[in-house]
């Protein structure tokens, strides 16, 4: 397996330190090369991003923003966050950029605390059905700050828009509840989301619309999805999705009250100093987004995710909502066999080296840690060059695995053993960028 040789010094240099620590990044570095990566939040960067987080840019307090910072010495530090600022503007196609959030959670709280205040109402998805923790969980700042209200997922069973977002739905709970903000963009929702219907909605009450694109955002810079703008008024991201940057967030806006707000929402209402390393590299992130092949890439993730889908489908699988139009689908193992689990499944297919996560399917009875289904998603297995013919063969095992499963543990650990081998010798002809 060719591998990254900056990657195998930077190790050795770390294992004359520290073996343990060393030792063990090594087995991930393993585990990542051999494995199947199915889980749709997760990509792996190129050498290029990687080694950008890995600098001296860590080492430099840069609190404020370019040209008006509280520390000394930050003529570079300035300019790499310009840079960064000014390509994720052009990708986006607006006029603002804060590059300085840590996560999505923390885009979202400068976003929220920037168009907020304590005890205000904001409108968002049904967390159980795919929206985000940092949407109104009550246990997290946005529920226990703010008052979130909930709009449904999708229309009663047996509708033709069963389990895609009902508009309607959103449109009365703005006019009941007129909320200040109003959410949209989710964690699990394989459909385009129609953003000029979610605009009209928020412009019935006023409200503010925020569209967290954290899942689709590569997508939407390769124009494989319809952009938020110019619908919505604030955007927020994770870069290290479908974008394929560093593990980071990002903040986006064509308005200039919004963006002074927000700024200042995040330093110095949410965060300290920036992740000067993370920055740089989401610099490396955004101009490789802006080259043409990332479009080539992105339209692969969509074409892939629908063979997958449509490969698990001959096999009796059930796709909410029928299919997907993005880079992932929830399978509702329930359409194979009753008694297939969301935990097992992911447990079982792990066995063989496909990773994946449980996920509930909209109205699953189970409970989150049992669930109904799986959540897979093709960012990771299109970086490695995986294609239609791929996608097929995955679809084999995972119905091996689990029809194994079902027959008996001995059956299972067989099976298991196979898959995982030819799971290894396919990893071995894709290798890691
Ligand atoms: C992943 C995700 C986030 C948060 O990202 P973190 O970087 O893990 O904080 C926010 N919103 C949505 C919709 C997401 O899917």
């Amino acid at each position: 397996m060719p591998h990254d040789p900056i990657t195998d010094a930077v190790l050795d240099l770390i294992a004359r330190q520290d073996p343990d620590v060393a030792g063990l990044i090594r087995k991930e570095g393993q585990r990542q090369a051999t494995t199947i990566e199915l889980i749709a939040s997760e990509n792996h960067v190129s050498p290029a991003v990687m080694h950008a987080m890995g600098t001296c840019l860590t080492n430099k307090y840069a609190e404020g923003y370019p040209g008006a910072r509280y520390y000394g010495g930050c003529v570079f530090h300035d300019q790499v966050e310009d840079i960064a600022r000014e390509r994720a503007k052009k990708l986006f196609g607006c006029r603002f950029a804060n590059v300085q959030p840590h996560s999505g959670a923390q885009a979202n709280m400068a976003a929220m605390m920037a168009l907020m205040e304590p005890g205000d109402t904001f409108a968002s998805l049904v967390l159980k059905d795919g929206g985000h923790l940092s949407h109104g969980m009550k246990i997290n700042f946005s529920g226990r700050f703010f008052r979130p209200v909930h709009y449904p997922l999708h229309y009663p069973p047996g509708h033709p828009e069963h389990e895609r977002i009902d508009y309607d739905a959103v449109k009365a709970l703005c006019r009941e509840q007129r909320p200040k903000v109003l959410m949209c963009g989710y964690s699990a929702y394989p459909r385009v989301i129609d953003f000029k219907r979610f605009r009209e909605a928020a412009d019935q009450c006023g409200a503010v619309l925020v569209a967290d694109i954290a899942h689709i955002a590569g997508l939407v810079a390769a124009g494989v999805h319809p952009s938020p703008f110019p619908h919505a008024h604030v955007v927020t991201t994770t870069t290290h999705k479908t974008l394929r940057g560093p593990r980071g967030g990002l903040i986006l806006t064509d308005d200039e009250d919004l963006a002074k707000k927000i700024d200042k929402a995040l330093f110095p209402g949410t965060q300290g100093g920036p992740l000067m390393h993370v920055i740089g590299a989401k610099a490396v992130a955004f101009g490789e987004a802006l080259r043409p092949e990332f479009k080539d890439y992105a339209r692969q993730v969509v074409a892939n995710a629908r063979a997958l889908a449509a490969a698990l489908m001959t096999r009796r699988y059930r796709i909410t909502s029928g299919g997907t139009d993005n880079h992932l689908m929830l399978v509702d193992l329930r359409g194979r066999d009753a008694n297939l689990t969301g935990a097992d499944a992911e447990q079982w297919l792990e066995a063989a080296g496909i990773v994946t996560n449980k996920n509930g399917i909209p109205d699953d009875p189970r409970p989150p840690r049992v669930t109904s289904g799986v959540r897979l998603g093709t960012a990771a297995v299109t970086t490695r060059g995986m294609r239609e013919p791929q996608m097929e063969r995955i679809a084999g095992w995972i119905d091996r695995v689990l029809a194994a499963g079902l027959q008996s543990p001995g059956e299972r650990e067989s099976t298991s053993r196979g898959v995982r081998g030819e799971v290894r010798d396919l990893c071995g002809q894709f290798s890691l960028p």
